[in-house]
């Protein structure tokens, strides 16, 4: 794990770093308020040790600074405080700090208090990373998805370009659950769910967006050039099979590809790849089709 020790000292950087050193610790420094949030930002630490008392930008105010962004508000922070300022270690608990430590600090107790803030900071990341698991099929969750739509759309919004939204919906699945049973349909989700990931590079996002509902967020592109992605999904779904007996389980799906060129919001670029969707389904399903803006009707592939 990487920590960030923060200190206008030589000497209290020097120290502490000596005290820390492991193998399994990779340590960076900054020797001002100023730096050390930038490094933060940078480098994305998962502890920082931070000097309360620096020349051009205080502790606190580093750690305020970094409790309002969003990137930056989880990472744990441990105060460096003078021995005799109680005040301190109460204004930098307050500000969201986890822990203080006294200078000039004892080896062992920073070691300790440092291991500790670790693992916290290792079970707060395995939370957050099952918190955007889908279980059933080990791909992102629609938690997992709103949050990186609404990171591609400011990012277009700030740099301009297009992204695409891809809405799937398997073809009478209702149908599989009663025919074969509830675990054989699991079966397929997941089955349906690796023929999609395949099918996706590493900037793009398929995700459980719920039931027998999938979506990717297609970073770069338009919706024609994402119907690409859509079409070749498609055609992946219809041929996962899963064996049950001598029979073999098949299933289609219906797509709808809708880009930002159209939508004024995130959720107006969910509901026009609803809408196109709806319209594959309506054009006799497994098929996909691209929202086109609201006066014309979404074209069928
Ligand atoms: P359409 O082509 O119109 O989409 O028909 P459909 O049968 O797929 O749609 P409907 O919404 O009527 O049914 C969806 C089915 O998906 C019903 C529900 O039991 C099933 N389903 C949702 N989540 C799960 C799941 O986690 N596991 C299983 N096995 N089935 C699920
Ligand atoms: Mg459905
Ligand atoms: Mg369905």
């Amino acid at each position: 794990m990487k920590i960030l020790i923060v200190d206008d000292s030589p000497h209290a950087l020097v120290l502490a770093k000596a005290r820390l050193s492991s193998e399994n610790l990779e340590l960076i420094t900054a020797d001002c308020g100023t730096v050390g949030l930038e490094m933060a930002r940078g480098q994305k630490p998962d502890l920082i040790l931070l000097d309360v008392d620096m020349p051009d930008m205080s502790g606190f105010d580093v750690c305020r600074a970094m409790k309002s962004e969003m990137d930056l508000c989880m990472i744990p922070i441990i105060f460096l405080t003078g021995s005799d300022d109680v005040q301190d270690r109460v204004k930098g608990l307050n500000l969201g700090a986890v822990d203080y430590v006294t200078k000039p600090f004892d080896g062992f107790e920073l070691q300790a208090r440092v291991n500790a803030a670790l693992r916290t900071k290792h079970m707060q990341d395995l939370l957050i990373e099952h918190a955007h698991i889908d279980p059933l099929t080990g791909m992102s969750n629609r938690r997992a998805l709103t949050k990186r739509l609404n990171r591609e759309w400011s990012r277009v919004q700030r740099h301009g370009g297009t992204m695409s939204l891809i809405m799937a919906d398997l073809d009478h699945f209702k149908h599989i659950n009663d025919t074969f049973g509830h675990s054989i349909g699991d079966k397929v989700l997941q089955e349906v769910a690796k023929a999609i990931t395949a099918q996706c590079r590493n900037l793009d996002l398929p995700a459980r967006y719920g039931g027998e509902e999938f979506a990717i967020v297609v970073p770069d592109g338009t919706a024609e050039q994402a119907t690409v992605l859509a079409e070749r999904c498609r055609q992946a779904i219809t041929n996962t099979q899963v064996t049950v007996g001598s029979q073999e389980v098949r299933v289609t799906a219906s797509l709808g590809v809708a880009d930002t060129a159209d939508a004024p919001s995130t959720e107006a670029l969910i509901a026009a790849a609803d809408q196109a969707l709806y319209q594959a389904k309506q054009a006799g399903r497994n098929r996909c089709a691209i929202a086109r803006g609201a006066a014309e009707a979404p074209a069928t592939v």
